[in-house]
């Protein structure tokens, strides 16, 4: 069994968070900036000291390669992201880069022997906070996302991509998509939700990701005046609206018990204290790891849109934005990091992700899973993202013990 070093992973976790921390404890730490570039050093400069053979590609991804016994078999890549949002957590992306990190320290440390090639990365502007879209390294990676029109991507400030990574100095040479076939990825994630704590574990085995769907409806009404306009002959779109906004919250455990919906964007014009709303736009997020479940709960709330709109005089229009079927990760990687968590002696779990990450677009590729560890109360994406160190290294020595077996798997296994 592979063994790492628990104070030197919580020391490596407390000098990267240093790099943008706030002073509640937080990190931010925005794609592409000043403190990306920061940690960006810190971590090239960590695997030159290991040795490996460093790679940049054009979009900024950082690999970093630990030769195996066998130079002609498929890699094992492993990794997450660096990037934070705008006062977010230490945890989220970090957590999984350092343990990925601590992995391939504590094989050079040890000896360990693999067959397979190790690629350690950390994936550029996974949060989508500064640049659209999230998980925009893998995913143009992976080729979901076209490399030219990605660079060509802006902030709120206009500065595109391209101009930010050379700012930075991270406009590597590389094509940014893979250079030879993968045998598998794995990624270790907080959880960002409260399952794993409520249940008592260390660490979630993560088999899958839920589908989703992503709904806009603009309700139109008539904009009178808040005065003389009587009551019965309004028609008011945020009423409609608000209608409709606790029926989606209501629906949610109608049809499979996993199902969350969430209105997350409510737009109302013209937007004045004395004028009846004419017009209300509302965005409408449906998850399920079962997609007919999705299916069905969109069909309900189209229903409960017609409903809410006949009750109040008003039309709508509904445009369905986004699907995304769930994602199944690899069986066989997801059974290896739950025989690793039971070598090392983690409390642990299979379980499914609400939110997508990098791992989803690598199991477009290759075989991937995820290891996920508990988040406190379940917060993310804010100063009080918090994981118990006991609880990080733990996921970090299932990390190590299931890379080991991954890179350690010959073809015909
Ligand atoms: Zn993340």
């Amino acid at each position: 069994m592979v063994t790492i070093d628990t104070d030197r992973f919580e020391n490596t976790f407390r000098r990267y968070s240093q790099i943008g921390r706030t002073d509640d404890d937080g990190l931010h730490r925005l794609a592409l900036t000043e403190t990306d570039r920061n940690v960006r050093d810190l971590f090239v400069e960590d695997l030159e000291s290991l040795g490996l053979d460093i790679r940049i590609d054009e979009l900024g991804n950082i690999f970093g390669r630990r030769e195996g016994t066998d130079p002609d078999a498929a890699p094992v890549l492993i990794g997450s992201h660096l990037d934070s949002q705008p006062y977010g957590g230490r945890f989220d992306g970090q957590l999984g880069v350092l343990s990925a990190l601590e992995t391939l320290r504590s094989f050079e440390d040890s000896g360990v022997d693999h067959r397979r090639p190790i690629e350690i990365v950390n994936w550029t502007n996974e949060e989508g906070s500064r640049f659209k879209p999230a998980l925009m390294g893998s995913g143009t990676f992976i080729g979901e996302f076209d490399i030219a029109n990605t660079l060509e991507h802006t902030d709120s400030d206009g500065v595109t991509v391209a101009e930010a990574l050379k700012q930075i100095g991270y406009n590597g040479e590389e094509s940014c998509e893979p250079r030879e076939p993968y045998d598998s990825y794995l990624e270790l994630h907080i959880e960002q939700g409260p399952k794993l704590e409520e249940a008592g574990l260390s660490v979630g085995a993560v088999e899958g990701v839920f589908g989703m769907a992503w709904l806009e409806a603009t309700i139109i009404g008539d904009a009178d005046h808040a005065g003389p306009s009587p009551m019965h002959s309004r028609r008011d779109a945020l009423v409609a609206a608000s209608d409709i906004v606790t029926s989606v919250r209501r629906l949610s455990n109608r049809v499979a018990d996993d199902v969350v919906t969430t209105v997350g964007e409510l737009e109302v014009s013209p937007g004045s204290i004395n004028v009846v709303p004419a017009e209300a736009r509302l965005t409408i997020d449906v998850r399920s790891y079962d997609d007919d479940a999705v299916a069905e709960l969109v069909d309900r709330v189209e229903r409960e849109i017609t409903a809410a709109c006949n009750r109040e005089n008003v039309t709508y229009e509904l445009e369905e934005i986004w699907r995304i079927p769930h994602t199944e990760f690899s069986p066989r990687v997801s059974q290896t990091v739950l025989d690793a968590a039971e070598a090392v002696g983690a409390d642990h779990q299979a379980m499914v992700s609400g939110a997508g990450h990098d791992a989803t677009y690598l199991n477009e590729i290759t075989d991937a899973a995820m290891i996920f560890v508990p988040s406190i109360d379940g917060k993310t994406h804010n100063e009080a993202e918090y994981t118990e160190m006991e609880d990080a290294v733990a996921g970090a020595r299932t990390f190590a013990e299931a890379t080991k077996q991954l890179a350690s798997r010959s073809d015909d296994a």
